[in-house]
């Protein structure tokens, strides 16, 4: 069966990993080392403070995106049935990687 276990292997490695889904991960504190495709929402009840993800460039930046309506700039986070993240409006990093991109329905789409 070491054929099957080799097969596994390159599965998970290559085509499971372009699939990799952000999803929403809610934590009441941070934690101190955040995994890439989750999107984790710190909050308290029905109240979210903010939303947190590593930099999907993998420069392991992480980006905090604010849901909380009275402070400006705001994200409106939203989930499908499956869990998969949708924030908007798009993220854009004005310093160091510059990635500029939208998280809908757990993708990434990037923009030019
Ligand atoms: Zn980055």
């Amino acid at each position: 069966m070491q054929w099957f276990q080799n097969l596994w292997q390159f599965i998970k490695q290559h085509l499971w990993r372009k699939e990799l889904l952000f999803k929403v991960y809610k934590v009441d504190d941070l934690p101190e080392n955040l995994i890439s495709s989750r999107l984790y929402v710190v909050g308290e009840g029905d109240y979210l403070w903010y939303a947190a993800m590593l930099c999907p460039c993998n420069c392991q930046a992480t980006l905090y995106m604010n849901l909380s309506p009275d402070e400006h700039p705001k994200w409106f986070l939203s989930a499908d049935i499956h869990n998969n993240a949708t924030l908007k409006p798009s993220i854009w990093r004005k310093v160091g990687c510059e990635s500029h991109f939208w998280l809908r329905d757990g993708k990434i789409y990037w923009c030019k």
